[in-house]
């Protein structure tokens, strides 16, 4: 398979945080003629599509996964709920399954570094991540990180000690995964909600690490 190495655009996006791609124009047009027959046709009513599209806009994002990480380093007995039973813990927290998938946290450790990816297709953990960025749903994201994860980390950023293994979590329509980042040396004096702002939503990916406290890596 043709690998497109360093211009296929899985490395542009990864550092732009928060902005928005528009999509190709023709892709706009047909969304919106499917839209207008689906209503047209009494299938859906436009109000929940606005509210869908305004829940996965402003609710639910990495601001989510970023407190339940947070809550997760700064008490050890959620940590360790939130690693034997997911569901449960993000239940405690008021995070909702959007379509009754799984969720499998895995964490990252001195010896273990976890990063997740959909080979098939983009399969990814909407509830705590909220929408995806563009170089996951990529095809040589999907393929690379599976062959070649330490490389491709690398390509974001991410050197990852020859010590320590890399995991790869493939996930799919009915599991999804979220990595728990190690939590920055240096950070003992946080509260949860200044640990929550270090958490990014590629360190939950496992494609970077969290900020480190004390503006470096910010
Ligand atoms: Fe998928």
């Amino acid at each position: 398979m043709a690998m497109t190495g360093k211009d296929d655009g899985a490395h542009n996006h990864h550092t732009g945080e928060g902005h928005h791609h528009a999509p190709p124009e023709d892709i706009v047009v047909r969304v919106k003629a499917l839209e207008n027959l689906m209503v047209s046709k009494g299938l859906v009513d436009p109000a929940a599509i606005d509210a869908m599209i305004e829940q996965y806009e402003t609710r639910i994002g990495p601001h989510v996964g970023a407190a339940v990480v947070a809550r997760a380093w700064s008490d050890p007995a959620f940590k360790a709920r939130l690693l034997a039973d997911a569901n449960a813990a993000l239940e405690e927290m008021g995070v909702s399954r959007l379509q009754g998938e799984d969720m499998i946290v895995v964490e990252n450790t001195a010896d273990v570094h976890n990063v997740i990816v959909c080979t098939l297709c983009s399969c990814y953990p909407w509830n705590v991540l909220g929408l995806p960025p563009t170089w996951y749903k990529s095809l040589p994201y999907r393929s690379r990180i599976v062959r070649s994860p330490r490389e491709t980390l690398l390509e974001f950023g991410l050197a990852v000690d020859a010590e320590t293994e890399v995991r790869v979590w493939d996930a799919n329509a009915e599991l999804r995964y979220m990595v728990l980042p190690q939590r920055p040396e240096g950070t003992e004096h946080l509260e949860e909600a200044e640990l929550a702002a270090l958490v990014t939503r590629d360190s939950m990916i496992g494609v970077a690490l969290p900020i480190r406290s004390g503006g470096h890596g910010a």
